[in-house]
């Protein structure tokens, strides 16, 4: 099934072609490491993870790179905040304590280390070799111990974000003390005052502008052109614009070939933002349970990636239903493993196509999701309990790919298993003596409370729970 993919770049689903044949060059724009992650940091990583083990799925060999950025503005900031004597030591504190809480979550949430983790700290030297490929091509220029790039040597400027240059310069805001020669230029090196973490340039001490560090690690690390170039929808502009402005302009030749943006997120309808203090993170989000992470997942799954999406109290109630239902398919799968082997059946294999329709139009997980439920609800109406299992190892196989099902047995309410026992035993042995009304009224008795029996061929019964 040939995978297509929305490129921000053109607008437009296209059939997916690697520039190697069966390998991806994948690069994601990873985090500026100075506070505590957030889950719009977490829907990020998940969704490029997942995207990336489909993509490993699909055959393809994927190199995975998601970079740190761990010298910038805000981390200085934030040393310069928490007082720290030496300010060169602060920055280097501040950066390692929020990448490590950024990888505790990561790792909560199953998230695959990438490929290569530069951090913009290791790549100096790239970046200073490639501002200098801009100098001397006239795309750049030193002024005053900064450089800037010359927005108006780029024919291309504006593409990715569809902008005209003309109206973005009558939006800009022009600073009289400004060392740029156009409004609309950006700095590729920052001179920087006496404390602050430095490094030797042709142009003095400084450090490198956010937008150099993804252009000159991302073309390091894959080639100049690569593939896939990912990141949130807020990075479009200025980010991913000057990204493909600086290495297009460097190298001549087409930057990312695809770019995929994934949408935003807002709480309880409301922007994230440090005002309103509304930043949900992990440890919040644990809090509504001990399989909230799961839970986290089919929420972040059920919206297409692009699109915006609403993490709320009541849309979590939500998803901890829906994780049930999954849970008690697996419990009743349990009963039936060892007593029955797993078998192919047609109405199975049609929504796995299904999912693999949805799955290769655009990474359309919603309706993957979709049909992984319909794996569920038809396989129990087959009343087949080959085709039970069978679903169950199909829905394993493909909850894999989002770190979901991993196919554990699910723990039964506390207490309940003993009793579920006993009575279906006590069913049987009435059965046995062809004492129906017994029977029945065991079965009256497990459902007042709460589950359901089933009788499979063959003469097993199992529960679940009703919902
Ligand atoms: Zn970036």
């Amino acid at each position: 099934m040939a995978l297509l993919l929305r490129n921000s770049l053109t607008k437009a689903s296209e059939p997916f072609v690697p520039l190697t044949p069966g390998r991806i060059g994948f690069y994601a724009c990873g985090p500026t490491v100075y506070d505590e992650p957030h889950i719009g940091h977490l829907r990020s990583a998940y969704t490029f993870d997942w995207i990336r083990k489909y993509l490993g799925r699909s055959g393809y060999q994927v190199t995975f790179v998601r970079n740190v950025t761990d010298v910038d503005d805000k981390i200085i900031e934030k040393a310069r905040q928490e007082g720290c004597a030496d300010l060169r030591r602060g920055v280097q504190d501040v950066s390692e304590r929020y990448l490590r809480l950024y990888h505790k979550d990561l790792e909560l949430l199953g998230v695959a280390p990438p490929d290569h983790e530069p951090r913009a700290t290791q790549h100096i030297p790239a970046m200073i070799a490639l501002i200098q490929r801009l100098i001397d091509r006239g795309a750049a220029y030193a002024q005053g111990g900064d450089v800037y790039f010359s927005v108006k040597s780029f024919t291309g400027y504006g593409k990715l974000s569809r902008q005209d240059v003309q109206a973005m310069l009558e939006h800009v805001r022009v600073d009289p003390n400004d060392k740029k020669r156009d409004p609309l230029d950006f700095a590729l090196w920052k001179s920087c005052g006496p404390d602050e973490p430095a490094w030797e340039s042709p142009w003095g001490p400084g450090r490198p502008g956010w937008h150099i560090e993804c252009s000159a690690m991302s073309m390091g690390l894959l080639g100049e052109s690569f593939d896939i170039h990912g990141g949130g929808r807020d990075l479009i502009f200025p980010h991913h614009e000057n990204e493909i402005a600086q290495s297009e302009a460097a190298s001549g030749k087409t930057f990312a070939r695809t770019w995929l943006h994934h949408g935003l997120i807002t709480i309880e309808q409301q922007k994230m933002s440090k005002s309103l203090k509304n930043f949900v993170t992990l440890t919040e989000v644990r809090k509504s349970g001990p399989r909230a992470i799961d839970e986290l997942k089919l929420l972040f799954l059920g919206t297409h990636y692009s699109a915006p999406l609403d993490y709320s109290a009541e849309r979590m109630r939500m998803e901890h239903q829906v994780r049930l239902r999954f849970d008690h398919f697996y419990e009743e799968l349990e009963q039936l493993r060892g007593h029955y082997e797993p078998k192919p059946h047609p109405t199975l294999a049609r929504i796995i196509g299904d999912f693999e329709s949805a799955m290769s139009d655009d990474l359309n997980s919603p309706l993957a999701l979709t049909a992984l439920h319909a794996l569920v609800h038809e396989s129990r109406k087959l009343r087949d309990p080959g085709a039970m299992l069978e679903a169950g190892r199909l829905l394993t196989e493909a909850g894999s790919i989002f770190g979901l099902f991993s196919g554990q047995r699910q723990a039964t309410e506390a207490g309940s298993e003993a009793w579920l026992r006993e009575a279906v035993s006590r069913r049987a042995e009435a059965k046995a003596r062809k004492d129906y009304a017994a029977a029945d009224a065991v079965r009256q008795e497990v459902q007042d409370r709460g589950y359901t029996l089933s009788d499979w061929p063959g003469g097993r019964t199992t529960w679940r729970k009703a919902e």
